[in-house]
């Protein structure tokens, strides 16, 4: 018999939040509840990674049908019914919503559409009034997308609001180089929006493998999306209708095409809005996005009340268990900023069950992680970037970069690129890089012969799949360049 309320409270209804306390529920028989103050699913299901794979495959269209004309197909020309997709995006949101709300009651969680905050290290109060006393509480409350400060920053969108959109506009400035600034800007050139990105470092991706970024980089900017490195915004405020005039007569460059700005933004600006970039060009976009990064969504649930610690950008401070300075305290997911990926937050959730609740102490595992961004070149990565090895000891890079048949016979350019980084010493594969069309399906594969510790002789053993992109990687035989 337990004197609390439940066995686990978990507040947050994303991926690791409904993973910990359905396994939680089902596997150990915990008394469990859970309380969500939006949508069931999270930022992963309801405004993340569901929706963006969605509108990248729909963004990929025009480009499958141009390369047909190359295969000697005929169509008309297409457009893209945005209204059309939108509706049945939601449909699809509200089906997997309905599926994870599902899982939940089947597995015997009590579920609280409330917000919930913490009142103590065994107790939580809702939005409700309700209070409930919990064994353990997890929090899973994941993260938000934040605007930078520069003023007016409240005119620009962010990725929760680009799903939303009650239409696509012509032209939008996408503001940062990071995972979502650099999907986004494929996804909505694909869609026949006119993309301008500004990024203030001197390459997207910072942190991923250098060449890997300037092939992506190279690729973007051949497509036509208006990539400005080392450029910021300074200055923004809505279009006044001298603005808009001084842009039709071709006063503002940006090197991009005039047109009139036409679209209502849900958050903020209601009309066109004047940008003033850092050097010194001005311009008006029907949108501005911030994709400017995330924070934890850690303030107000009375976290350091109840004497949990959370880091600089208000990350829950944890040990290798997920467990935070209160015992009875423990935090999955992006709220503790680790590794921001949804199958980390699951992994993470399932390792918080083996350690409280099945006497089994399991540490996450962050090592070679391997993940996508979904970039049209599509990027697959694991392991150490070429950089970063090097500062660890000497290396061979075996790394090939060709244009790939299927698309080449159709006369478009891209290139793909394959990269192995070796360990001199151990013979070890430390890392791969991968930029070509489902490049996120093969690194899946690649991650598990990395994480079992395959030598490149390993690769070297394996017999090509032929004829395909990835045949590559096993068939490069001298070393590009050591380090
Ligand atoms: P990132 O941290 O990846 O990128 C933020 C970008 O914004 C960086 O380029 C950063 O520049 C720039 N930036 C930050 N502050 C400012 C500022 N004040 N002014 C101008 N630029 C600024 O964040 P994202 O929002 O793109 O993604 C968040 C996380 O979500 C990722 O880290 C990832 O873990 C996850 N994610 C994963 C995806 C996937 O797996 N495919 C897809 C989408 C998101 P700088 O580099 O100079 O700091």
């Amino acid at each position: 018999m337990t004197d609390f309320d439940y066995d686990l409270f978990v507040i947050g209804g994303g991926s690791g939040g409904v993973r910990a306390a359905r396994v939680a529920a089902s596997e150990t028989g915990a008394k469990v509840a859970l309380a969500e103050a939006d949508r069931y699913g999270g930022t992963c299901v309801i405004r993340g990674c569901v929706p963006k794979k969605l509108m990248v495959f729909a963004s990929e269209y025009g480009n499958t049908v141009s390369d047909a004309a190359g295969y000697g197909w005929t169509y008309g020309e297409g457009t893209f019914d945005w209204s059309a997709f939108q509706g049945k995006l939601g449909a699809e949101l509200d089906r997997l919503e309905g599926i994870y709300r599902k899982l939940l009651s089947n597995a015997g969680v009590t579920s609280f559409d409330a917000r919930a905050s913490v009142s103590g290290p065994n107790s939580v109060t809702l939005s409700t009034g309700e209070s409930f006393t919990a064994k353990h509480i997890l929090i899973a409350t994941g993260g938000r997308p934040v605007r930078p400060e520069v003023q007016n920053a409240h005119l620009g969108i962010v990725s929760d609001d680009i799903f939303n959109l009650p239409e696509l506009p012509k032209s939008i400035l996408i503001v940062g180089g990071g995972y979502i600034a650099s999907e986004f800007a494929c996804i909505l050139h694909g869609l026949g929006v006119e993309v301008t990105q500004f990024y203030r470092g001197a390459q997207i991706l910072r942190g991923f493998d250098e060449e890997a970024r300037g092939l992506i980089s190279d690729a973007m900017q051949e497509r036509g999306i208006k990539l400005h490195l080392g450029t910021d915004i300074v200055e923004m405020r809505c279009a006044t209708a001298e603005d808009l005039a001084g842009e039709s007569q071709g006063a503002v460059p940006m090197g991009t095409p005039m047109h009139e700005a036409s679209v209502e933004s849900p958050q903020g600006a209601d009309g066109p809005i004047w940008v003033k970039a850092t050097n010194g060009e001005t311009r008006v976009f029907d949108l501005v996005f911030f994709a400017t990064g995330r924070k934890p969504n850690t303030d107000g649930i009375g976290l350091q009340e109840a004497g949990v610690e959370l880091g600089r950008k208000g990350e829950v401070i944890v040990d290798e268990y997920s467990r935070t300075a209160v015992p009875s305290i423990w935090a999955i997911g992006d709220a503790t900023d680790r590794v921001n990926l949804t199958p980390v937050a699951i992994r993470e959730g399932m390792a918080f069950v083996e350690t409280a609740f099945k006497d089994n102490p399991t540490p996450v595992d962050h090592d070679l992680i391997p993940s996508a961004v979904f970039t049209q070149p599509e990027f697959g990565t694991v392991g150490l970037s070429e950089e970063d090895a090097r500062e660890k000891g000497p290396i061979e890079v075996y790394s090939t970069s060709f244009r790939p048949m299927m698309t080449s016979f159709a006369g478009r350019p891209d290139r793909v690129l394959m990269k192995l980084i070796v360990c001199k010493d151990t013979r070890r594969v430390l890392g791969c890089h991968i930029v070509a069309p489902g490049a996120g399906e093969m690194i899946q594969l690649a991650g598990i012969a990395i994480k079992m510790g395959a030598t490149k002789e390993d690769f070297d053993r394996t017999v090509a799949v032929h004829p395909t992109m990835s045949e590559e990687i096993v068939t490069m035989r001298n070393p590009t360049r050591t380090a």
